[in-house]
Formats: C-alpha cells, structure tokens, sequence
C-alpha cells in the first residue's frame, strides 16, 4: 500500500526561499582584512535571484555546470544559493590544485560559465585559455577587464550582471534526483573523480548537519566556515544554514592564525569547522597570543584524524569542546560524528569523543576483510570501511556513462579505503587509510596512532608519518616533523616509550620547516614519499 503523503520534491530552492525570507535577518559577514561586509539573508535571496537571471541571461539552463573558482565569501554563498535553486549545477572548482588537474576538471565537469573572484584573476587566467567548455566569466569584487578573454569566452563584471536584473526569481520545481551541485575528490592518485551531490542528498544532508547528534546548528549560530567551500561543499554548511538560519562568517582568503583570530575577536562566532592542520596553527598562535574564544560553542574538525593532544588543549586551556568528525568528498561529507553517549565519566566520554564518531540511522557501516569477509562490530575486528546511504555517492560521475574506477563500489556500497573497526553502539575508530599503514614484519603500526603521539609532545607543531622501506622488516614509519629548535629524535623517541609499542618506535626522523600539505591543508604524504624518494629529507637514525 502506497502512503497517502504529498509527493514534494525535496528542492534547495525551497531552502532558499525558506532561508531569505523566515531568516531574513540572519546574515552572512565576509572578512575583509579590517572588518566584515554583511549581507542579510533577505539580500542574499535577492542577490541570489539577480545571479540566476543574470545566468539565465547568458545562457545557463537546466544542469548546465556553472563553476565557481572563489574564496569563502557572500558572492560565493550567493552562487550556492542560486545555482541549484535555478535547476542549474553549482561546481566549486578547488583553487589550489594543481593546474593540469584544475583544467581536467573544469573540462570533465562541461562547465559552462565561472564565477571568479577578482583576486584570483592572475591564477584563473593562466588556466581559461585550457577551458574548452567555458562561454562566459563572471568576475566579482574587482576589475573584469583585468582577465583576458580568449576567443569564444565572453568576460563580465559579476556585479553589471547582476545591477540590470530583477531581486525575484521564480524557481522551477525540479527532480529531487536531480544534480545540484558537484565537487571532484583532490585526487591525491590519478585523476581527480567527480561526484554530483542530488538535491534531495543535499537536503537530507542539511537535516543531519542540523540535529542535535550532528553539528547541532541552530538560529542561535553563527558559524566561521573556514572549511572552502570547494572542499566537500564546506562540510554543508552554507545549505544547512539557510535551512535553520544560522548566521555564516566567511574568511575570504585570510587563512592563517593570526587573521583568524582576528576574525574571532570581531565576530565572535559561535561555532566554527576546518581541517585539523588550521586548528593547531590557531592554537600555537593563541598560546603566544591569548584571546577568549570561549564564544565558541562548539568547533568540528574532520577530514584527517583529530590529535587527542590537540582537543585537550582547545578544551582545557580555552574552554572550547572539539568535535571530531568523519567524512568524505563521496559522503556529502558528514559520515559520522563523535558525541559519546550519556552518562559517561569524564575520561570514558573522551574515548568516545576521540573516535572519528557514530553513525546517523541514515549511513549504514560495515567492516570488510578482504579474506575473512564482513566483520562484526564488536570493537575489535579491523576491516576496511564500507558505507552507504541516501548522501553516499554510487558511482563517480562520467560525462559518457563510461565506468570511473568501479573497484570504489562493492555490491552497492562505497569502499572508503579506510581501515577501521566499530564498536556495538556504532562509534567508528579508523586505524588508517590502507594507502598509509606501516606494515611493519608481518604487522600493522597505524600511521596515524604515531602521529598523533608525536603530536602530544608540547614542543611539535605538526607530524606526519610515512611507511619507508626496511630490509629486514618490510616497511617502518619515518616521522617528518616540525619541533621547537632543541628537541632531538632521542628526546621524542623516548617520549613516546610509554605511548606506543616497543617494536612500533620509529628509528627514522626528519625534522622539518614545514610539513607538505594538500590543496584542502591535510598533511600531504604522497608528496612526502616523493620527497624521501628524491633523497630531500634529512633523516637521522637512532639505533
Ligand atoms: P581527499 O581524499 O582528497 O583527502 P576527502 O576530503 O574526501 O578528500 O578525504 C576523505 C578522507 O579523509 C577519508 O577517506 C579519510 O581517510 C580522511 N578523513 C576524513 N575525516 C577523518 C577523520 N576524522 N579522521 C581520520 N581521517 C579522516
């Protein structure tokens, strides 16, 4: 027997309308440098709709692919709310890969229009002339003039555009399967995969961000989304938002410690998301340079593992709970979240609150052994992650339906590449990525464990830990690091005596002025394994 429910499409236009109008005063502020420019949510439904007028004007039409190459700021919260909206795809194209994965993208994806911001013209410029798809520019906040236009592409000031068009659009009612929005995985082998998020993930996705088990965003929020907004859609954030009103902060292109903590003095946030790598700049430059941050209800840290050492520290010295997470460009990204169960004492609720989270009813897990097969969740039985759900991707996107690396996808579920284990209460700890771990005489030693020790002593800045070849014992962990001037491999190795393992002490060390990072700022360990194959790390080894 079929229901007898309305059958109403879940559309991110509805988000929208419902965001700029029962939220019209909730806003979104873009750092400047010195300050912030505030729009409301009610102007950015107008700014929103004057966009997909303008877009329409130039051409854009149902799933036409319009790219976005911009900082987090209001012109690029506009474009998240207008091209979806329109029945249009929004592809946030990641500024900082690598220029031949850049075009490859942008070419794969047929994006048809790109938004630029002006402060990016020098970069975007080098790559338009490659864009075999792309018709027309919008540039904001700057001079148009000051991009090129090769033959076949047509430039425009963003902000001409979107003067001569009307503050109100009436969006069309489209396939909730439908593409919204795509973003390409950074593609650290082999080229970069696409993923197009529907709007009913996209919507469902903001329900999770949402509840009280998720990110808990409320109207009582305003959230400095540090995470890009070509990083897995900012964590959803920016839909989200519109769905409960909660006020948005944009960094704009001020990205390091002491801008962020500037931002933070200004606006004072109430909850904030970015990878862990900005968190602990931030916290080496407050312990030089104290401020209250405790404004913050809540920050969320995911996209590589949490340092234990680090959330103590957030906790303890600036009263902020960290919230660690886990997810993937192919999970919309919000996998699971670590909320420990109630009831718990203090030291018990951190073992839970250091795994990578519990999964929501709406992300099925299982463990998978390539030899044993599916592995219970008992806590203990390791294997690789498995998942899958109404916001997990089935398949990667390919303009010809040609199959894109289908060894990903395992009888309907995603393999993650991950390797972890699940307790019986459904709370992940992931050991490594399987591209990572050590396989050290016939064992494992988690990359990440180590790192995470390492981290713990006060005088490191950041650790990131490779597998290195061994004669005798296959493979054993290289540890590059940043430390204060004084420490030696002997100090940390013994620090580490009653952290790790006897047999897991790394003899190899590298210290280093700074860990190489990926174009979204996790520690970037194919660059490292280059740079120990090309002989450019200087490695002590300790007996
Ligand atoms: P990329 O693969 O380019 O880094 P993603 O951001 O999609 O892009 O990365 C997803 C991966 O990041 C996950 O498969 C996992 O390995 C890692 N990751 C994400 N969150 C966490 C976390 N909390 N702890 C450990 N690893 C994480």
């Amino acid at each position: 027997m079929l229901s007898t429910m309305q059958d109403e499409p879940l559309s991110l236009a509805t988000l929208l309308r419902y965001g700029s109008t029962v939220h019209s005063a909730a806003e979104v502020s873009t750092w400047t440098g010195s300050g912030s420019r505030t729009i409301t949510f009610g102007e950015l439904g107008e700014q929103s709709a004057r966009l997909a007028h303008g877009l329409r004007a130039l051409g854009v039409g149902e799933s036409d692919r319009v790219g976005t190459f911009m900082w987090n700021n209001n012109e690029h919260m506009a474009a998240y709310g207008a091209v979806p909206a329109m029945g249009a795809v929004l592809h946030t194209l990641n500024i900082r890969l690598f220029p031949g994965q850049l075009v490859y993208v942008a070419n794969h994806a047929e994006d048809k229009v790109v938004i630029v911001d002006a402060s990016l013209i020098p970069l975007f410029g080098k790559y338009l002339p490659e864009l075999k798809t792309v018709r027309h520019v919008l540039v904001a906040n700057g001079d148009a003039s000051a991009l090129e236009a090769p033959a076949g592409v047509e430039v425009h000031s963003y902000e001409e555009v979107l003067a001569a068009q009307p503050s109100e659009y009436d969006y069309p009612i489209v396939d909730e399967r439908a593409a919204a929005a795509m973003c390409y995985t950074s593609g650290t082998t082999g080229d970069p995969k696409g993923v197009s998020y529907s709007h009913r993930s996209m919507w469902l996705h903001s329900m999770q961000v949402c509840t009280t088990n998720g990110m808990a965003l409320s109207n009582e929020d305003k959230t400095l989304a540090i995470v890009p907004m070509f990083h897995a859609m900012s964590w959803g954030l920016p839909h989200a938002s519109l769905m409960v009103g909660a006020s948005l902060v944009m960094p704009d292109r001020f990205l390091q410690p002491e801008p962020i903590a500037q931002i933070l003095a200004v606006e004072k946030p109430t909850f904030a998301a970015a990878v862990p790598t900005i968190w602990s700049g931030l916290l080496h430059h407050l312990d030089a340079n104290p401020q209250d941050i405790s404004h913050l209800r809540e920050v969320v840290v995911g996209g590589s593992a949490a340092p234990p050492s680090m959330m103590h520290a957030f906790e303890e010295r600036f009263d902020v709970p960290v919230l660690h997470a886990w997810g993937m460009t192919e999970t919309s990204p919000l996998g699971c979240v670590a909320r420990p169960p109630s009831g718990l004492t203090t030291e018990k609720s951190w073992e839970y609150r250091y795994s990578q989270g519990r999964f929501p009813a709406s992300v099925q897990a299982r463990l998978v052994d390539e030899i044993e097969g599916v592995m219970p969740h008992d806590g203990e039985a390791v294997g690789e992650l498995e998942v899958r759900g109404p916001w997990i991707t089935a398949s990667y996107y390919s303009p010809d339906g040609a199959e894109i690396d289908p060894s990903k996808f395992n009888d309907g579920w995603l393999r993650t590449g991950d390797v972890g284990k699940i307790t019986p209460d459904g709370y992940l700890t992931l050991v490594d990525r399987s591209k990572d771990i050590i396989k050290s005489g016939g064992e494992w030693i988690s990359s990440v464990d180590l790192e995470n020790a390492v981290m713990a002593h006060g005088g490191v800045a950041e650790a990131a830990v490779i597998a290195v070849p061994d004669e005798k014992w296959d493979e054993r962990p290289l540890v590059v690091a940043v430390v204060e001037e004084d420490l030696t491999p002997e100090q940390l190795r013994e620090f580490l005596g009653d952290k790790v393992a006897r047999w897991q002490l790394p003899e190899r060390w590298a210290f280093v002025k700074e860990v190489p990072k990926t174009s979204v700022g996790k520690f970037d360990k194919k660059r490292i394994r280059e740079q120990f194959g090309n002989g450019e790390l200087d490695i002590t080894m300790l007996d």
